[in-house]
């Protein structure tokens, strides 16, 4: 059944794309899912009681936040962003100066988005591949191959969680041999779940990862750095708190503010982090940063302007 049309959503519509320092931005939608794998962190906080999804913001307030911020790029991740109500009426209504990405699971009906929205408004979507949830894998690579033969640029994104790592080549080989882009992501053991790799573990893995995903293997730089996150990129979390990057909502460092108040405003100077070695891959490869060889270099750095 086709998704009925949000007019609220696209009435709203109307604010215009401001000029900002804002290139991009990694926003959690929600952190509702419909899947729940065994390696994801917040199915093992829910799970344990600590965590509940925050309520679905109106989609009318979230097109009015970001089309007065007008991020060149938009990543919208989650949880799972198809759950948020009248998603695809608030994909319609962001200005289209704002280039959109989207990781979802795909598990939800594809068939209206083609046809509503543009690989032109959507360039870039990262497909998650869970082997542990309900989707036959040929019906998922069947979803791949719609988005992908309407022009969208797909990646098919994997986790190596050790019950389904050794799956590796298999899996690759099952995108990779119908031109589909496949990306993989060590698990990044947390508190509930751990595991430690054996060395021959180690080494399979470190075959099938890329350069983005190094630091998962050690022996990276401490260095302390200047960023221009909460500059020139935001990561926003489901009820609209900013910060840098997500390691500082992690680390429970200040937010830069809550960009549904109409008063927010990004910072005006890239900022000190002494943990661009933990640098989160979502958000690392759209900040910026120049490393400080000292802490007198931090004290003279000038504030940076930052060319439109
Ligand atoms: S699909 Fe993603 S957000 Fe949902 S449970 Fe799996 S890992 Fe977590
Ligand atoms: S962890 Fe990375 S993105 Fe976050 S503030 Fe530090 S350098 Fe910037």
């Amino acid at each position: 059944m086709m998704e009925t049309r949000n007019d609220e959503v696209v009435r709203d519509a109307g604010t215009s794309c401001a000029e900002t320092t804002l290139k991009s931005a990694v926003w959690f939608l929600t952190f509702n899912c419909n899947y729940r794998c065994p390696y994801c962190w917040e199915v093992q906080r829910m799970e344990r009681g600590e965590f509940k999804p925050e309520p679905y913001v109106d989609s009318a307030r979230w097109v009015e936040a970001w089309n007065r911020l007008c991020p060149d790029v938009l990543d919208i991740s989650g949880g799972e962003p198809w759950l948020q109500p009248g998603f695809i009426d608030m994909l319609e209504a962001f200005d289209d100066r704002i280039r959109i990405a989207i990781t979802t699971n795909a598990s939800h009906d594809l068939t209206e988005f083609v046809q509503r929205i543009s690989p032109e408004k959507v360039f870039s979507m990262t497909l998650s591949y869970h082997p542990s949830q309900r989707m036959n894998p040929e019906f998922f690579l069947g979803k791949c191959l719609l988005l992908k033969k309407r022009g969208f640029h797909i990646t098919v994104n994997f986790v190596t969680w050790p019950e389904q790592m050794w799956l590796l080549p298999r899996v690759k080989k099952m995108f990779e041999s119908n031109g589909v882009r496949f990306h993989v992501d060590p698990y990044a053991a947390t508190p509930y779940k751990k595991y430690e790799f054996f060395q021959r573990e180690m080494d399979f893995i470190r075959y099938y990862v890329g350069d983005d995903r190094a630091h998962w293997f050690g022996g990276v730089d401490t260095t302390p750095v200047l960023c221009s996150g909460g500059m020139t990129h935001l990561n926003v979390q489901p009820n609209g708190d900013a910060f840098r990057c997500i390691n500082d909502k992690i680390l429970d460092k200040p937010m830069v503010g809550n960009i549904l108040d109409e008063n927010f405003r990004l910072n005006d100077r890239w900022t000190h982090c002494a943990e661009f070695h933990r640098c989160p891959g979502c958000d690392k490869d759209k900040v910026q940063v120049r490393k400080l060889e000292s802490p007198e270099q931090e004290k003279t750095s000038e504030p940076l302007s930052y060319t439109l």
